[in-house]
């Protein structure tokens, strides 16, 4: 082979050791090339490096073995299917104390097919001894065909790399293509390194792509494997840092306006609330006043728990584009929030003379009757605009945009905000979050954005009790509940995410409904689920606001943003089902005004386990400790969301939070753009086959 990308792009069927049939088994998994190969990263690593000599130890440490197959029998008890199959081995070469091993595989009554006597077989496991016999239950093993393969074995005396399976691959054949692959690179760099090369002094020092992606299937200690997945990692970091960059650079090269506002509203706006901004919210709205005041776009993070009261620091700073003679919008994630700002905007906004629209339906091509607008009816163009993120799609709105406030989207990307950008009039941007987002995620999620942080709740707020409950206990939270009603509160009577599927949601909502509505009489009950049309779902939240109903039950539907100051319990349903931060972004629904809450989480009789899981829940109300008891309970993927439950999981993840090496991320991929300013962040297919950016940006708490 010559050029490095030759190599990399040579099929597979140039490898020595791979059969026509294993080839197929990969082509079918789009495994075709050596690069193909090298990119499938191992999820784990035995370490293999002691081969055990001729002595069969009973131990808790699994060790690895070269044995020799001789008598196999299956034993079968009845049951149909159930037995057991054997295989006695001895050391080979014969071993000097003639020790026997049984390898026993239960229930794989074909496994007599594979294994015969006189195989020799690499085997790993734990040899376990009863009754003065040695055992090995489902070891893992390989056949050994030949000479040539026990000495130029992949697998044995080294740290092996493990794989995950899919399709018809096997670990033999996976192996062996990688090992193959990496024989025939050689010694030489085989692969074009994406990082600059690293100072000859640093941590990375003589680390290239090449390195790292031999050492990362076959390293040599523990150490160099760890550096070669940080090497990769970093690499991934920097092509998607040097994104974020290059568009923030973008951005403020295109250049803004300048909004310095005279004051006039803003002081006005502030007169009339019935109460005064937190120093937290002070403090963040001067942050943003001072970046709205310069010709460059604002690119702000505006980050604080739920019921920190970010939306009146958002109404503060659109009025201060709105004073300096620009218009300004409000973007929600769904239509209940959007109605709900409207009407927060109509309250405080409209008594300053303001023009407030709100984009209600979506324009349909053949002329149909549900308006675009509502509120906007005199045809002077609205100072604010208020809807769904589908007003981003509306270029002919941008034209005179001051500001555009992103509520409560942790998905809204770097590609969406992007699309803001216009020569000479890039408006500023806002985006508002309560996700409880550690420092190195905001850094790699939001790296084009500053960040100001509301770190203080009004005070002056009820606290929130908060308890968790066997359903057996449903009785008395009923009688509990009358009695919070009779005191002219508000409860939200919430039914669990079932599968993933709004139909089921919605489902166990309208039986719950039922229920309720008849334990609660007279008092009104609503019912909200995701499956209602938008009109109804207003229609509803807005009786509930005003208290017309006094109960609401509801899907998770009303998880973010929903502000009912005079709602005061929350009653969970299978709680169990939820995770803790969800719970979280619920809970946060109540203990928004100066009553006393309560927080009851329904779990299955006797579930030890989600009484637990919720102690912390009782324990405090602060997003960010319950995130890391999240953290520490179910590991990074986890936590990261949903995105990931399931599926794959990222997999430099864990590496997400070594903060480290995402600042050299960072610096580097400055460092590079200074050089060169143009440059495209390469494409490169490590990005397509390990973390991929809209994995990263969707890899945020739910
Ligand atoms: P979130 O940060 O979760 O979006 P909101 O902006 O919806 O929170 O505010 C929650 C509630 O707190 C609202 O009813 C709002 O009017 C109220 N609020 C906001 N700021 C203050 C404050 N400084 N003092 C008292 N109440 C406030
Ligand atoms: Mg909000």
């Amino acid at each position: 082979m010559s050029g490095p990308s030759n190599l990399l792009s040579r099929p597979l069927s140039d490898l020595p050791g791979l059969t026509p049939h294993a080839l197929k088994q990969l082509a079918k998994e789009s495994l075709e090339t050596v690069g193909d190969i090298l990119w499938q990263m191992p999820f784990r690593h035995e370490d293999r490096r002691q081969m055990q000599g001729s002595v069969f130890h009973p131990s808790e440490t699994p060790a690895c073995h070269f044995v020799t197959v001789g008598k196999t029998r299956s034993k079968f008890f009845g049951a149909r299917g159930s037995g057991v199959f054997e295989a006695q081995v001895e050391p080979r070469g014969g071993g000097s104390l003639g020790q026997v091993l049984t390898l026993r595989w239960w229930n794989m009554p074909f496994m007599k097919r594979t294994i015969a006597e006189g195989l020799e077989l690499v085997i790993y496991g734990k040899v376990k001894e009863w009754r003065g016999q040695l055992f090995m239950d489902h070891p893992e093993y390989e056949i050994l065909e030949d000479e040539a393969e026990v000495s130029a074995s992949s697998y044995t005396g080294r740290i092996t790399p493990v794989y995950r399976l899919r399709g018809g691959l096997t670990m033999k054949n996976l192996r062996t293509a990688v090992w193959q692959s990496i024989l025939v690179a050689g010694e030489k760099p085989f692969a074009t390194d994406l990082l600059p090369p690293p100072s000859p002094k640093g941590e990375f020092a003589g680390w290239g792509r090449s390195k790292a992606l031999r050492a990362v299937h076959f390293p040599d200690d523990d150490e160099e494997l760890r550096q070669a997945r940080r090497y990769l990692a970093l690499e991934e970091f920097y092509t998607y840092q040097l994104r974020v960059v290059r568009r923030r650079r973008m951005a403020e090269a295109a250049g803004g306006r300048p909004h310095p506002g005279d004051g006039t509203l803003t002081a006005q706006l502030a007169a009339a609330l019935p109460f005064q901004l937190t120093p937290a919210q002070q403090r963040c709205l001067e942050e943003i006043w001072k970046d709205m005041a310069t010709p460059m776009p604002m690119n702000r993070l505006l980050h604080g728990d739920v019921g920190s009261g970010k939306t009146i620091v958002a109404f503060m700073a659109m009025l201060r584009a709105v004073e300096s003679g620009a218009q300004a919008a409000l973007m929600a994630p769904t239509q209940i929030l959007a109605e709900q700002h409207y009407q927060n905007a109509q309250r405080w906004l409209e008594p300053l003379g303001l023009r407030i629209a709100l984009r209600t339906g979506t324009r349909k091509t053949d002329g149909d009757e549900s308006p675009l607008w509502t509120g906007n009816n005199d045809g002077r163009p609205p100072e604010i605009l208020i809807g769904t993120h589908a007003l981003l799609h509306d270029r002919k709105l941008l034209t005179n945009m001051g500001i555009v406030v992103i509520d409560e989207q942790h998905k809204f990307g770097v590609a969406q905000r992007a699309r803001l950008i216009q020569k000479g009039n890039t408006p500023d941007v806002l985006v508002m979050t309560a996700t409880p987002i550690p420092r190195t995620l905001t850094l790699t999620l939001y790296g084009d954005l500053d960040i100001s942080t509301i770190d203080e709740r009004p005070k002056e707020r009820g606290e929130i009790i908060t308890k968790v409950r066997n359903i057996g206990k449903r009785d008395e939270a009923v009688a509990f509940l009358r009695e919070q009603l009779e005191a002219d509160r508000q409860a939200y009577l919430v039914y669990p995410l079932i599968e993933d599927s709004e139909k089921l949601d919605a489902a166990a909502a309208t039986k719950g409904f039922k229920e309720w509505a008849k334990a609660l009489e007279p008092f009104s009950v609503g019912l909200l689920h995701g499956k209602m049309p938008p009109e109804e779902k207003d229609a509803v939240m807005r009786d509930f606001r005003s208290n017309k109903h006094q109960a609401l039950v509801s899907t998770t539907v009303i998880e973010v943003g929903v502000d009912v100051p005079n709602a005061t319990v929350m009653y969970l349903h299978n709680a169990e089902r939820f995770g803790l931060a969800q719970l979280h972004q619920l809970r946060g629904r109540i203990g928004r005004g100066s009553h006393t809450s309560y927080c009851v989480l329904f779990i299955k009789d006797d579930d030890e386990e989600a009484r637990q899981r919720f102690a912390i829940m009782e324990q405090t109300q602060d997003g960010f400790r319950i995130a890391e008891e999240d953290l520490l309970r179910r590991g990074p993927g986890d936590v990261l969301g949903k995105a990931q439950s399931g599926a794959a999981p990222l997999r430099f993840a864990e590496l997400l939070a070594d903060t480290r090496l995402v600042r050299i991320a960072r610096t580097l991929a400055e460092r590079t753009l200074d050089e060169d300013p143009d440059l495209q962040a390469p494409r490169f297919e490590s990005i397509r086959k390990t973390v991929t950016e809209s994995e990263v940006e969707q890899a945020t708490l739910q």
